[in-house]
């Protein structure tokens, strides 16, 4: 049978689940590919129970959370929303193979299904990107893929939106992020850092946020794509809106903000700190610089007299991330900083792994030694947060202490 098109009014009940979708997510066209066979099989008058049939187990790939667009007697369009990730796309393939596999019994005999699947996996940004035609047009190359290509017990093809198709899309998503922030869409929300001696505030991260179209975009779907120059312009952006929100809720706590390391290549970029602390009348000393991501720690060292700088005018270095990547903290010794994040990586669910918990206590101590404050990211359980507690961790930050809050409950909640 030829491929149908996807009725036009479909179109916009695709946008609307892709564009309210909660988090990561895909967009799938199944497709019942013998269809006209079975019907010279069975008989014309067979038609309504295969379709009905293939429409009912279709269903079975559903959760709560996901949408049934549409559906023809031989094809159907269905967006997963709140994916984890690639591979929680990989278990719906195999759950549409194993749906499929039993015949039906129709008219005294049995027919066998010939179904296919084209995914598209994205990232939320990418729906805010590119036009739903395009999507559709991709999840529909995916599908030709898994009719060409596919193995008996898989007869689906991912397709993700690849590196490629994201380069391609720098400049755009560059353009869409500069009105997001004319319109006053990127703001900041703050998580709290807790001191782990006292349950006391010790202070909190500034994190950008951008709402879009209602849904707040996760900064990892865009942060990466950003060009030196753009992510200049939101760190300008992001640092005068962590003025305001200091000088507007009278914030007198340390307040953590991130910055990209190629911003440290930035010329402007200590001018800019010190003229603009000094206009709002906010001390230095109230902000702790987070260089996130020390995966090369070479270049790290090339920063060296930047991170000199800033803390010659009185700003606190934080190293974020620790651990994550590939830095040693022999070699940090020589840098000039205050504060060492570990990475959630080592400070979640320690109390099952003993290699995690030797290494995580190990990395406290020699950072005591080195006289840096330690803060330990994204602690999730009570157990964890007491072994890094006993270890002397000073400072914990995490969804069981306290999710990234706004600045207003921020305040009140600490005031
Ligand atoms: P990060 O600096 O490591 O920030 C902590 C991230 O971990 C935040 O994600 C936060 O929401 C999340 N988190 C906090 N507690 C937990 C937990 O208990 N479990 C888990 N699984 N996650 C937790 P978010 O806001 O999505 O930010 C992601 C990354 O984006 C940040 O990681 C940082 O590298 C970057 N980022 C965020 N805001 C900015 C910014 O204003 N400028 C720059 N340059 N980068 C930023
Ligand atoms: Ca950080
Ligand atoms: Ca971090």
């Amino acid at each position: 049978m030829a491929e149908t098109a996807p009725i036009p009014s479909s179109l916009d009940t695709i946008e609307a689940a892709l564009t309210h979708s909660k988090g990561k997510c895909a967009l799938a066209i199944v497709t019942l590919a013998n269809l006209e066979d079975l019907e010279a099989q069975c008989g014309i008058e067979s038609r309504n129970k295969l379709a009905t049939e293939f429409h009912q187990r279709l269903q079975a790939l559903l959760r709560p959370q996901d949408h049934f667009i549409s559906a023809s007697s031989d094809k159907a369009i269905i967006v997963f929303d709140e994916l984890i990730d690639v591979h929680h796309l990989q278990l719906a393939g195999m759950k549409l193979h194993n749906v499929f596999a039993h015949p039906i019994p129709v008219n005294d005999q049995t027919a066998q299904f010939i179904v296919y699947g084209g995914f598209l996996y994205l990232a939320r940004i990418a729906t805010s990107i590119l036009e739903t035609k395009e999507l559709l047009a991709r999840a529909e190359s995916a599908l030709s893929q898994a009719k060409n290509q596919s193995q008996p017990n898989e007869p689906f093809h991912i397709a993700t939106l690849d590196d490629e198709s994201v380069v391609e899309n720098h400049w755009q998503i560059g353009m869409r992020l500069r009105e997001a922030m004319q319109a006053h869409h990127i703001y900041m929300d703050y998580q709290p850092k807790i001191d782990l001696d006292n349950g006391s505030l010790a202070g909190a991260e500034a994190l950008v946020r951008w709402r879009d179209k209602g849904v707040v975009l996760p900064p990892a779907d865009y942060l990466p794509a950003l060009q030196a120059d753009m992510m200049w312009e939101l760190t300008v952006y992001c640092f005068r809106r962590v003025l305001r929100d200091i000088l507007d809720y009278e914030i007198d706590f340390p307040i953590s903000v991130n910055l990209d390391p190629v911003t440290l290549n930035e010329p402007e970029l200590v001018p800019f700190l010190k003229r603009e602390t000094s206009l709002w009348g906010v001390p230095p000393s109230q902000l702790i610089l987070e260089i996130t991501e020390v995966r090369d720690l070479e270049n790290l060292s090339a920063a060296h007299s930047v991170l000199e700088e800033l803390r010659d005018l009185k700003f606190s270095i934080s190293i974020d991330d620790f651990g994550a990547g590939h830095s040693n903290l022999e070699r940090l010794r020589e840098l000039p900083m205050d504060e060492l994040k570990i990475d959630r990586l080592f400070c979640n669910n320690i109390v099952a792994d003993k290699q995690k918990q030797v290494m995580t206590k190990a990395v406290i101590s020699l950072a005591q030694e080195l006289g840096f404050t330690t803060v330990a990211e994204g602690i999730e359980d009570a157990e964890s947060l007491e072994l890094l507690r006993q270890w002397g961790c000073q400072q914990g930050q995490g969804f069981y202490l306290s999710a990234p809050l706004p600045i207003d409950s921020l305040k009140a909640l600490y005031r």
